[in-house]
């Protein structure tokens, strides 16, 4: 009995990025449990990733290629070699690009695994040989790493861990016990020590529930409300004025700006006493040791960069940079990719092996529009890492433009999705027990090691193998398409990081960080300038407005849909045990969650004749879904939920999801998606007697 124990790092897109340890016993995954020894997680994984070894060894599992036999969307296959498959997928993709030229493929991806090498790989070199279009901003992160960037020039911003020195934390839009459940011990540290927390989400969240304030504005206006709290630190005297002058250009302009944006004016637009505006202002300003905190949930909005920017802007208002405990913590991924990680470096080699070729570039997002709106239609589509028909916006015309006839899809997966239902051939992808990594995390400033434990099952593959064989497939002998996973992490990995420490320890430690965790308390900011800008003068042509503004929310109060669907939908995560869509798909986990529903309050449940349970029809000119209603106490008037997360069969309709509802349109830059502004209407289902 041979018995091996590695080092490994969850992939899954969450930003916790948790050590693990994974055992094996005669090559077959026995145990996956928290790397005690790992300074963020701590040895504790979550719900989700404590059945793991469940969901390696899952019966369900795809473990051959697939080639499809039904209709497209039927889920019937059958079993195929690597050999057919692959020739299958090249002589299409060929045919595509003889008949259609390169841009009628298309390659997406998503975060599905997130490591530095599993994520985009090779792929980007190989389609680049193909000419195919290129994917362009992404869901999460695009938006609010471009609109951060547009005030300091990079996206680098506080490490969330400082909130241990905080005597004021505001968690903005995100359930962090729920969603960043490892950072939750160092709030509850500060708040146990005298810390004020205060929560701001248009839900009572299970974070909400902890919080000494719960602040609960309508769904998309944070734009107004930041641009009120400016308001009130420049008019009351709450603003550094030595850090601002030594450090930002713009500030007159910007003080300017904000002038007419009183608590008056954005009381009504938020839904909140204008007491209450005045006073979380009031607060921000008077605790020089108050640390701004978001993550991804606030930027689902046309204005979601516009938020970003102006929360970058608070603490070079109050000088809370200077302070430790101060700050504005977003992502921290930037900083492995500032100095440790490259994820272009690989993605980069397209231009070696295809210098010159010029690539249309697609919005992640919008896969719905660019697979039915097209003059110039995508005729092949490659999906990895990703479950597009449940987490892309609209994604009902995602699944419209997976049903096309003319369309060729190809899909690696390591189950039966919703998505890979459509695929024309299935290639079976490998877990993250089964292959190698290396893992950057955007939740704190460690860089994991993922060593695998065993083999991959079956015939599946890791993504970096999936494009060397189809590099093989078509035919290219290029040495960049063909790099081992010890290649490609020599190529993506800083020459001064330690590898053997990272390999030894599971973990390294980010480099550029500063030791005395105040990366801004000098300015040093990455504009051109060494300052950072309240005016995006730089980035004007880039289509960023010069100033942060507020405009009204197209689909949302006051507008022309807001008359026949009065309801701001939102689609939070909700469920313990599901990780987005992935494990939502396997009944250990779905059983034990609540089935989907529609929460709304009891004074818009009661207006629709609605009661607990009742049937009921939620819809717009996107989509309808039916399901029962829960009576919530934690939505205010107006807003109605259906959480995320679960997949088509769970739905009472059996097709679509919540994501059917949602708007697909673009952000105001950084093009990142908009799934919460969103209207809907509620109705009941009465059924013939
Ligand atoms: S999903 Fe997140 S919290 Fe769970 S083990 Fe992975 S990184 Fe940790």
């Amino acid at each position: 009995m041979t018995t091996i124990e590695v080092l490994g790092t969850c992939h899954h897109d969450c930003p916790d990025s948790c050590g693990w340890i994974a055992t094996s016993v005669d090559g077959v995954l026995t145990s996956v449990k928290g790397n005690p020894a790992h300074p963020f997680s701590k040895g504790e994984l979550c719900p989700k990733v404590n059945r793991f070894v469940g969901r390696v060894n899952h019966e369900d599992r795809l473990l051959t290629p697939l080639i499809r036999t039904g209709a497209k969307g039927s889920g019937e296959f059958r079993e195929a070699s690597w050999a057919e498959a692959l020739e299958l997928v090249a002589t299409e993709f060929t045919r595509v690009r003889e008949s259609y030229g390169g841009q009628a493929i298309l390659p997406w991806f998503s975060a599905g695994t997130q490591g530095l090498i599993q994520i985009v790989g090779t792929s980007n070199p190989l389609f680049a040989k193909l000419g195919a279009s290129k994917q362009n901003g992404s869901v999460c992160g695009a938006a609010s790493g471009a609109a951060m960037a547009t005030v300091y020039g990079h996206g680098l911003g506080t490490d969330p861990l400082q909130a241990e020195h905080s005597d004021q934390i505001v968690l903005w839009g995100t359930n962090t016990r729920l969603t960043n459940r490892h950072f939750w011990p160092t709030v509850d540290a500060a708040q146990k020590r005298g810390a004020k927390v205060i929560v701001i989400d248009p839900i009572q969240t299970i974070t909400a529930d902890k919080a000494d304030q719960h602040i609960q504005p309508l769904p998309g206006t944070d734009v107004a409300l930041l641009l009120a709290i400016c308001n009130v630190l420049i008019a009351d005297g709450h603003i550094d004025r030595d850090y601002i002058d030594a450090h930002t250009i713009g500030f007159d302009e910007f003080a300017a700006h904000v002038k007419p944006h009183t608590p008056s004016w954005a009381a009504p637009i938020c839904g909140l006493d204008e007491s209450v505006i005045t006073d979380l202002a009031t607060s921000i300003g008077a605790v020089p040791k108050t640390m701004l905190r978001a993550l991804i949930g606030l930027e689902h909005h046309y204005s979601g960069p516009t938020m970003y920017r102006l929360l970058s802007m608070v603490p070079l208002l109050t000088g809370s940079h200077k302070v430790l405990g101060g700050g504005f913590a977003r992502s921290v991924g930037s900083w492995a990719e500032f100095s440790d990680v490259s994820i272009t470096a690989v993605a980069g080699l397209a231009d070696v092996v295809a210098p010159g070729v010029e690539r249309r570039a697609l919005d992640q997002p919008r896969l719905g529009h660019s697979l039915t709106e097209l003059d110039d239609p995508v005729h092949a589509l490659m999906i990895w890492n990703g479950n597009p028909v449940l987490s892309m916006p609209d994604s009902g015309a995602v699944r419209r433009g997976l049903e096309r006839d003319d369309l060729f899809t190809v899909v690696s997966e390591q189950f039966m999705t919703d998505t890979a239902k459509y695929a024309d051939v299935v290639f079976p992808a490998a877990m993250e027990t089964e292959m190698l990594d290396v893992m950057p995390s955007w939740g704190h400033l460690w860089i994991g090691w993922n060593e695998p434990a065993t083999e991959p099952l079956g015939e599946a593959v890791a993504n970096t193998e999936l494009f060397r064989r189809l590099a093989t497939a078509f035919g290219f002998t290029e040495p960049e398409l063909h790099l081992s996973d010890e290649e490609q992490i020599a190529l993506a990995v800083a020459d001064h990081v330690d590898i053997d420490a990272m390999k030894r320890d599971g973990f390294v430690r980010v480099t550029d960080y500063p030791v005395d965790h105040l990366p801004y308390a000098d300015g040093g900011f990455h504009m051109a300038s060494g300052k950072a800008e309240f005016v995006a003068e730089s980035f004007g042509a880039m289509g960023v407005p010069r100033l942060p503004d507020w405009v009204p929310i197209e689909e949302g109060p006051g507008s022309p849909q807001a008359e026949v669907y009065p309801l701001f939908l939102q689609s939070p995560k909700k469920a313990t045990r599901f990780m987005n869509t992935s494990y939502s798909g396997l009944a250990e986990h779905a059983d034990k969650e609540k089935a989907p529903h529609i929460e709304l309050d009891a004074p818009d449940a009661a207006a629709r004749g609605l009661s607990e349970g009742d049937s009921a029809r939620v819809f717009n000119d996107r989509a309808s879904l039916t399901l029962p209603i829960a009576i919530s106490d934690r939505l205010r008037p107006g807003v109605a939920s259906v959480p995320w997360g679960y997949v088509d069969s769970a739905y009472g309709d059996g097709i679509g999801s919540v994501n059917d509802l949602t708007n697909a349109r673009d952000t105001v830059f950084g093009s990142g998606s908009n799934y919460g502004d969103t209207l809907v209407q509620v109705e009941a289902v009465r059924f013939a007697p």
